[in-house]
């Protein structure tokens, strides 16, 4: 008898509140990275179900992964992370071929946003494998795995308020940030990080890092002082790239927002609100000038098996 499992995850996008980053990548071919990274509300939810394999092999498909989305800017294939993700477990634990594992990503986080719409969607994957084929990984050896996807991924399992360093990978937990309203607002153009370290590289400053300083803000609770060191080694660049970057901040300024900045490799921004009331306005008058915003919030959470 065929024998299914399945499971659903919701899946976290991130905002840096910080990013540092040092001038020409390591010899690894990554760049040394500061960043303070938070979980937003806003997710994607994905939905895995595996079932023997034993009558229904496809020599074309040899991994036995499938994956659809409802959104057309990803790749379907092995260059889908969530592929990438569920092939190392199935490599690790000598699953191949074995199972076939179907995997739906309903998408929210916009694609190539700066947001790690692709980092939490392998991240989840990680996760709910872990669970189905009850292989009982402890968080070091899931943050190992996630660390052969992508620099993100390893945040994306872990998720809250975290200290990143290294190319991303050697993460620690801060006491997590309280719940503020968050905007995000992008003019809906793709930036794929590659160019935009690349351009870095180019024409970029680097600068000392204050990692440190935020640190101590966040363990102090200090909020306001936090909020005025935040500063994103990438925007520059960015902006010369995406010329709303520099409008859409101004934007979210006029409509009452102060704290606002890019979020990754961007091109999205992302604005603090004190209360919905504020973050309804900013919101509002982004989508009266047609631009495209998302209300959201922090989150301690990153990944729910829901
Ligand atoms: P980051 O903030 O980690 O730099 P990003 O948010 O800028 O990432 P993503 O949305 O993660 O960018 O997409 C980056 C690339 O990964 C795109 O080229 C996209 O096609 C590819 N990709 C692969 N799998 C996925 C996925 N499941 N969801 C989104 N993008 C994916």
């Amino acid at each position: 008898m065929k024998t299914q499992k399945e499971l659903k995850v919701r899946a976290s996008g991130k905002i840096n509140l910080y990013l540092n980053v040092s001038k020409n990548p390591r010899s690894d071919g990554y760049h040394e990275i500061k960043s303070i990274m938070q979980s937003i509300g806003l997710s994607d939810e994905l939905t895995f179900k595996v079932s023997d394999n034993e009558n229904t092999k496809d020599a074309a498909n040899p991994n036995g992964i499938y994956i659809t989305s409802n959104d057309i800017n990803i790749p379907l294939d092995e260059r889908n992370l969530v592929h990438k993700a569920a092939a190392i477990i199935l490599d690790e634990f000598r699953l191949r071929g074995k199972y076939k594992i179907e995997i739906n990503i309903k998408k929210h986080i916009p694609v190539c946003a700066g947001l790690a719409g692709g980092s939490t969607n392998a991240a989840a994957a990680l996760v709910a494998l872990n669970e189905i084929f009850a292989l009982n990984l402890k968080y070091p050896k899931l943050l190992k795995l996630a660390a052969l996807v992508g620099s993100d991924v390893p945040f994306c399992i872990k998720g809250g308020t975290v200290l990143a360093e290294g190319r991303g990978d050697k993460l620690s937990q801060l006491p997590d940030l309280p719940f503020y309203w968050v905007v995000l607002a992008t003019d809906g153009r793709k930036l794929h990080t590659k160019d935009i370290y690349e351009m870095f590289d180019l024409v970029g400053v680097p600068v000392r890092p204050r990692h440190r300083e935020l640190v101590r803000d966040i363990k102090e609770k200090q909020y306001d002082r936090f909020f005025e060191k935040l500063e994103n080694d990438l925007e520059k660049v960015a902006a010369i790239e995406d010329g709303k970057v520099d409008s859409l901040k101004e934007k979210v300024r006029d409509l009452g927002a102060d704290i606002t900045q890019m979020t990754g490799s961007g091109p999205t921004i992302f604005a603090f609100c004190s209360d919905l009331t504020a973050a309804r306005k900013v919101y509002n008058g982004l989508i009266a000038q047609s631009e495209k915003a998302i209300l959201t919030h922090t989150t301690p959470y990153s990944l729910l098996i829901i």
